[in-house]
């Protein structure tokens, strides 16, 4: 039996404890909703203030040199390097993740088609976050050229659907829906060995998960900075491209920003060397701006500590569920085996909308996916064992009175 004095004992002796201070939270709400947009720190109050007082307001165009906007997304790149085992230059911040996906996808099919042009089938998942799906067909219609979206039905299946056909794999390293964590490392070689290409979509994974791109031998990534990263609403997204790659980078929607010389007003596009080719268009500076304070505050401690307390956290999670709800009908869809589980812990329940509208009420935020998904978001920087017990309390409490049976339970709102 896990008792509300054991989840205190644990917190007592929490070594990231101290860092939730330094995040803005809601009084009398538990946050589990990380994994979709990330918390307020608490300094980016502060530098949202200055970058519109002082960088726009007083300097006005000087910022772009004084206050180093230009340079803003290759330098935050910089930042973000560490959390996923990349090196200096090797990541920009810009644009979508979904955009971003467009332009390493481009690359790859160029780079394959030069290399093995019979190889025309392009694998994803059909458990994919849509947005790559849509992303991958959109490029295939574009080119014309042969190429065909091939969908993985289960993570089991990968070994035999990569084949001499395959150029391009792209995969979630954590899958949005039920957490299932890839083997970096593993699925790259097995892509490597078939000479086909992997993408890997970070955006459920970064600030979650350690991992190590270039030990990995990865080719091309994409991710999120507003999810675990705390970014802000609809911060931009970041971009790798392994310095393997860099010699032969091509850059599909060659706007200014990736211009070798953007003033010199030139009517060609010449590329500028390296990572900086991938930036399109003028950046959204203010919330470029906001990204370093989430990523500051990961930069206090390190992933190895974050992922053994995560995995503490979902492991209570699943355990408290089991232990309050038994015979609730949760049914839990996210891996127990450790090896193969990202951050957040997801669970079918016929009603699960109306369940979770109801744990809303009550100041407990998850988030729902079809089909009848309640996903929870665990995110160790500033959330302890004490919340995760408090919020299967409130489930438990929903579920057993039936709290979710109610009309206003029911109404969709346009994002769920
Ligand atoms: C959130 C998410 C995206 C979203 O892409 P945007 O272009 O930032 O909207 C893409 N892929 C995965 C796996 C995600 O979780």
């Amino acid at each position: 039996m896990i008792t509300l004095e054991q989840c205190r004992v644990w917190d007592q002796a929490d070594e990231l404890a101290a860092l939730r201070q330094q995040f803005d939270l809601p009084d009398g709400i538990i946050y589990l909703d990380g994994n979709s947009l990330g918390v307020l720190p608490r300094s980016a109050m502060s530098r949202a203030q200055d970058v519109i007082r002082r960088e726009w307001g007083a300097d006005l165009i000087n910022s772009w040199n004084k206050a180093g906007w230009w340079s803003l997304p290759v330098r935050l790149g910089d930042h973000v390097a560490p959390l996923v085992g990349a090196g200096a230059g090797e990541i920009v911040v810009t644009d979508t993740a979904s955009l971003n996906l467009f332009k390493v996808l481009a690359n790859a099919v160029r780079i394959q088609n030069s290399r093995h042009p019979e190889k025309k089938i392009i694998l994803a998942e059909r458990d994919a976050f849509p947005t790559d799906l849509y992303m991958i067909q959109g490029l295939i219609e574009l080119l014309d050229q042969g190429y065909a979206l091939q969908l993985l039905d289960e993570p089991g299946d990968l070994a035999t659907a990569v084949t001499e056909q395959t150029a391009v794999v792209v995969l979630s390293h954590v899958n949005y829906r039920t957490g299932y964590l890839y083997d970096m490392e593993a699925v790259t070689g097995l892509v490597h060995a078939h000479d086909a290409l992997i993408i890997w979509d970070l955006c459920h994974s970064i600030g979650a998960v350690p991992m190590n791109l270039k030990a990995a031998d990865a080719d091309f990534a994409i991710g999120c900075t507003y999810k675990y990263l705390n970014g802000g609403p609809g911060a931009p997204a970041m971009l790798w491209a392994n310095p393997r790659h860099h010699g032969a980078l091509w850059q599909p929607l060659s706007g200014w920003w990736g211009h070798a010389r953007p003033f010199d007003m030139s009517t060609e596009f010449v590329p500028a060397t390296g990572i900086r080719s991938f930036l399109c268009g003028t950046q959204p500076i203010v919330s470029m701006s906001l990204i370093a304070c989430g990523v500051d505050i990961f930069r206090q401690t390190d992933m190895q500590i974050i992922r053994s307390k995560s995995l503490r956290l979902t492991d209570l999670f699943i355990q408290l569920v089991e232990q309050e709800c038994a015979g609730l009908d949760m049914m839990l869809i996210t891996p127990l085996d450790h090896q193969h589980r990202g951050s957040h812990v997801s669970f079918r329940h016929p009603q699960g909308y109306a369940v979770l509208q109801a744990l809303i009420a009550r100041g407990v935020i998850g988030d729902y996916r079809e089909p009848e998904v309640m996903r929870f978001g665990v995110t160790p920087l500033y959330l302890g064992y004490s919340d995760i017990w408090h919020a299967v309390q409130n489930l438990k409490a929903v579920l057993q009175d039936r709290e979710w049976d109610q009309d206003r339970f029911r109404v969709r709102g346009l994002v769920t």
